[in-house]
């Protein structure tokens, strides 16, 4: 198994380097070059299997050998351990014709963790092997710090330095990092804003020497090996729903369209998958796309889902790429076009093919919240904002005789306030998580300052 780049001119790696890499050189995004697949007796023999099982067998071909099949399947069944539901990700029916995917039984409460929780012992598995270590840091404005810390603590190879703007980043929130206090978790609070913290993380960056010496690595949403774990849950709620005997379609909330991008590999694998509907907030690029063919860059607005306030979504060009027949110079170009311009055009051919296989939904807070109550009020259920946006979509793209299964990315007791304003009621914590308000915090105080950030990560990482 070899792995490519979107834009053609970095080095084909295999998968224990893409998975470090993250990035490839050329700043392009690493695709596998022939995508392996899944006869309908391999999905049919999914069927009762438990989650753990399914997505060893569903992401086992993207390893081409590189890690032993036991010493795999170990570290998934880890990886889901800790869910807080027997069943990792559960189906749930809402209506005749629709299901809801919940994705929010990890450690922090949203779909992140389903990648994550596996990506974090991939990394240490990779390392050990190399006798090798790194230093993961990131910015935060809340929402993606706790999964990333989740994923890293007590990993041997791995220490991990998190900056959030000090005071900026809600309690819950801010409580699900600093509670942490395994000895390789660093959080840090910023004087500053969460620009500032992004800042400091792109200046470390660009600091090679100091990149280097603490070698410096990043858990971010384009790892190709997070869309590898992603596409696992589309196999299982798909068999689960008669597949491969009967089509499936899914309903995705999206920002940086990894998740959606998931399920479009499962579907390139073999998965009978109808067709998709994405549905976004405000910042509505990739609706705007599928809609109507613009995609036209615009200012980033605040919402009552931020964690989909992106304008420029990183893995979509993992999608050009496949509607540029593969061409990596073709799709540097269109990408260099894009930066230029702030405008994508890809071509009347090239649109329709991506619009008749996923279609979109775009709603503001307002409708938002009109889908929480509605939802709540008709089936009983509460939804984050970010999941009513999935429904939304789900509802709006029905296909006849098709069933439909929106996944739900946060838990609503993640977005308690959000939910309370729409219907009402305010959603509770599991109880695993009840006493998160009481529990001992960690965190280090540092001004919005270069040199002193770089000292502390010097301090805290072992790998200098
Ligand atoms: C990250 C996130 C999304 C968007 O997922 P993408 O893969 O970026 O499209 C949606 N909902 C929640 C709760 C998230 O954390």
């Amino acid at each position: 198994m070899r792995y490519v780049s979107t834009r053609g001119a970095a080095p084909v790696l295999g998968f224990a380097d893409v998975l470090l890499a993250g990035l490839a050189r050329d700043g392009g995004l690493y695709v596998p070059e022939t995508v392996p697949t899944l006869s309908h007796d391999d999905i049919r023999d999914l069927r009762g299997r438990p989650y753990a099982e399914v997505a060893t067998r569903v992401m086992l071909p993207f390893l081409g050998g590189e890690i032993a099949e036991d010493d795999f399947a170990g570290l998934v069944a880890d990886a889901y351990e800790g869910f807080g539901h027997r069943a990792v990700t559960p189906l749930r029916q809402l209506d005749s014709d629709l299901w809801l995917l919940e994705l929010f039984h990890g450690p922090t409460l949203a779909f992140k963790d389903v990648a994550l929780q596996l990506l974090g012992r991939l990394f240490d598995h990779v390392l050990t092997k190399r006798g090798e270590r790194v230093t993961i840091v990131g910015a935060t404005s809340g929402d993606t710090g706790a999964a990333a810390i989740e994923a890293c603590r007590d990993r041997a190879s791995i220490d991990i330095v998190i900056l959030h703007p000090k005071g900026r980043v809600s309690e819950v929130q801010r409580r699900q990092m600093t509670t942490v206090l395994s000895p390789n978790v660093h959080n840090v609070a910023i004087e500053g804003t969460f620009d500032d913290c992004q800042d400091l993380v792109k200046a470390m960056f660009n600091d090679a020497a100091f990149r280097d010496e603490m070698r410096l690595s990043a858990v971010n949403s384009i790892n190709w090996a997070r869309i590898m774990a992603q596409a696992a849950y589309y196999v299982y709620a798909a068999v689960q729903l008669g597949a491969p005997e009967r089509e499936v379609a899914f309903a995705v909330p999206t920002g940086n369209f990894g998740n959606v991008y998931a399920g479009y590999l499962a579907r390139q694998m073999g998965l009978p998958i109808a067709g998709f509907a994405i549905g976004t907030n405000e910042n509505d690029i990739l609706a705007r796309f599928f809609g109507a063919d613009d995609m036209s860059v615009r200012p980033v607005k605040p919402t009552l889902s931020p964690s989909m306030d992106i304008q420029v979504s990183s893995n979509f060009e993992r999608l050009l790429f496949d509607l540029y027949d593969r061409d990596g110079r073709a799709t540097a170009e269109a990408m260099t076009a894009f930066r230029e311009t702030g405008r994508l055009g890809v071509g009347e051919n090239r649109w329709r093919a991506a619009a008749d296989l996923i279609k979109s939904t775009g709603i503001d807070d307002v409708g938002t919240l009109e889908v929480i109550a509605a939802e709540q009020a008709e089936t009983g259920e509460l939804l984050d904002p970010h999941s009513a946006i999935g429904v939304a979509a789900a509802r709006e793209h029905r296909i006849a005789g098709v069933p439909t299964v929106a996944l739900a990315t946060a838990h609503p007791a993640k977005f308690p306030d959000a939910v309370q304003r729409a219907c009402g009621i305010r959603p509770e914590l599991p109880k695993r998580l009840a006493d998160l308000l009481q529990r001992e915090e960690r965190a280090t105080p540092l001004p919005n300052d270069l040199a002193a950030v770089q000292a502390f990560v010097r301090g805290a990482a072992r790998a200098g």
